[in-house]
C-alpha cells in the first residue's frame, strides 16, 4: 500500500503456516484435487458437523450444484433476498428458474413474512443469505419449507464461524435441517483460499449428485481410478460442470480453516468496539448483535440516519475516503441492477424496505489483524463527520458521555 496510513476495508489474515503449506504443495507435484483437498474437506465436515462436505472453486459453484443437483429449473421458483451479492441470483438464473425477491427485516436478512405472502404452486426452493454473519431466522424459514414442502439452500458466503442455536451452520436443529448450506472462501470472507468455496449437506444422495456434476458429470468410482491408479478410463453420466478445488487452494483452506475461531474473535471485538463508539450518536444506528456468540461480524454495516444527516450515504464515504478509510456497500439490491431490473421490478417482487436500507448503509473496515488503534481512527473519522454533518443540535443527543 503506498499510503501507509490507509485503513483498507479488508485485508486477508494469511500465515506462514498458509504459505508453507502452498510451497509443499509445489513441490509435490500434485496441484489438483487431490490428498490436500480431501484434508480440508474432512476438517470442514468436522468444524461444521455435516455429513458431507463438497471443495469446489467458489460459493457461486456451491450455489449451482445444489440447485441443479436438486434438479431445480424451468417453471420453478426460487425465493431469496435482494440485498445479497449477484450471485445468488445468478445460479437461479443458470438453472433456468425464475428468481423470486422477498423483502428485509430491519436487521438486513430475509423476511419470513415476506416468504410466506411470495410461495406460489410454483415456489421449489428458499435461498436465505446470511448477511454480513449474522444468522437468518431458519427456525421460521424451515418451518415454512416443511409447510410447503420447499428445499432450503442457505447462501453462508459471510457465515463461516457463525453459530445458530449453539452450533456451526450446517447441522441439524430440532428435527430441522437445510437440504445445502454453501460457503465462501473468497479473499476478502472470514475464512480464504484466495478463491474457493463448499458445499455442506447431511443428504448423502445429494451429496453424491453434486460431486458427478462438479466435474463434468464423470462417474465418481471412475474418476477416482483415472486419478488414483493412472487409469485412462472414464464416462460421462450427465452434462456437468468444472467446479473442483485445487490441493494449492486447499492448501491455504486447511490452515484458515484452523483459526475460524480466533479470526471470529477478534471480529467481533472489533464490531463490539464500532458499538460502544456509536451506539449514543443520534445520527446513526448501530448494526444488531443477534444472540451472544452467534454473529461472525464478516461485516460492520453502520446504518445512517438520513433524516439527521445533511449529507446522504455516497458523500459520507467520500468523507471517509478523504480520511484515507476504505468502506464499501453491502449490497446494491438486486432490482437495480439493469440486467435484473425486468424482473425484478414486477410487482410481486417489490422490496421497500430492502431499497429503503440500500440508501444508508455503510460497510466499515472489519479484518482480524485490524488493531483497535486502527478501529479507534475509523470511529473518530466517524464521529467528525457526523459531528460537521448533523442537521440537529447536539443537544437533542441523551445523555452526554
Ligand atoms: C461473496 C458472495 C457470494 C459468492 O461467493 P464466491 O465464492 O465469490 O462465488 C455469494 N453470496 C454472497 C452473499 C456473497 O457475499
Amino acid at each position: 500500500m503506498s499510503d501507509p496510513k490507509f485503513i483498507p476495508f479488508h485485508v486477508p489474515s494469511i500465515g506462514e503456516e498458509e504459505i508453507q503449506e502452498v510451497v509443499d504443495t509445489l513441490r509435490s507435484g500434485w496441484l489438483t484435487t487431490g490428498e490436500r483437498t480431501a484434508r480440508f474437506e474432512r476438517d470442514f465436515k468436522a468444524y461444521t458437523g455435516a455429513q458431507h462436505a463438497l471443495a469446489v472453486n467458489s460459493c457461486t459453484a456451491a450455489l449451482h450444484l445444489a440447485l441443479a443437483a436438486l434438479d431445480i429449473g424451468p417453471g420453478d421458483e426460487v425465493i431469496t433476498t435482494p440485498i445479497t451479492f449477484c450471485a445468488t441470483v445468478n445460479t437461479i438464473l443458470h438453472v433456468g428458474a425464475t428468481p423470486v425477491l422477498a423483502d428485509i427485516l430491519p436487521d438486513g436478512n430475509i423476511d419470513p413474512a415476506s416468504i410466506a405472502a411470495r410461495i406460489t404452486p410454483r415456489t421449489r426452493a428458499i435461498i436465505p443469505v446470511h448477511l454480513a454473519g449474522l444468522p437468518c431466522d431458519m427456525e421460521a424459514i424451515w418451518r415454512l419449507a416443511r409447510q410447503h414442502g420447499l428445499r432450503v439452500i442457505e447462501d453462508a458466503a459471510h457465515a463461516a464461524g457463525t453459530r445458530y442455536r449453539g452450533a456451526s451452520l450446517g447441522c441439524e436443529r430440532g428435527g430441522f435441517r437445510s437440504d445445502a448450506v454453501a460457503w465462501s472462501f473468497y479473499a476478502t470472507k472470514n475464512i480464504t483460499t484466495g478463491e474457493g468455496g463448499m458445499v455442506t449437506t447431511d443428504d448423502a444422495a445429494l451429496a453424491a449428485r453434486m460431486k458427478v456434476l462438479c466435474l463434468h458429470g464423470i462417474s465418481k468410482d471412475a474418476w477416482n481410478r483415472y486419478a488414483e491408479n493412472g487409469s485412462w478410463f472414464y464416462q460421462v453420466l450427465e452434462e456437468g460442470f468444472k467446479y473442483n478445488l485445487s490441493d494449492v487452494q486447499s492448501a491455504i483452506g486447511i490452515h484458515q480453516l484452523k483459526k475460524i475461531d480466533r479470526f471470529a474473535e477478534a471480529r467481533r471485538a472489533i464490531a463490539e468496539r464500532y458499538t460502544r463508539r456509536f451506539r449514543d450518536l443520534e445520527e446513526v444506528e448501530t448494526p444488531p448483535a443477534g444472540e451472544p456468540g452467534e454473529h461472525s461480524w464478516h461485516l460492520y454495516i453502520l446504518r445512517l440516519r438520513l433524516d439527521r444527516l445533511g449529507i446522504d450515504r455516497n458523500r459520507f464515504i467520500e468523507e471517509l475516503k478523504r480520511r484515507r478509510i476504505g468502506a464499501s456497500v453491502h449490497f446494491i439490491p438486486i432490482p437495480l441492477h439493469p440486467y435484473f431490473a425486468p424482473w425484478a421490478d414486477l410487482p410481486h417482487n417489490q422490496c421497500p424496505r430492502a431499497l429503503a436500507f440500500y440508501e444508508r448503509i455503510v460497510s466499515l473496515p472489519l479484518f482480524p489483524d485490524m488493531t483497535m488503534e486502527q478501529a479507534d481512527t475509523v470511529a473518530a473519522a466517524v464521529e467528525e463527520i457526523v459531528a460537521a454533518n448533523r442537521t440537529r443540535p447536539v443537544a437533542d443527543v441523551v445523555g452526554a458521555r
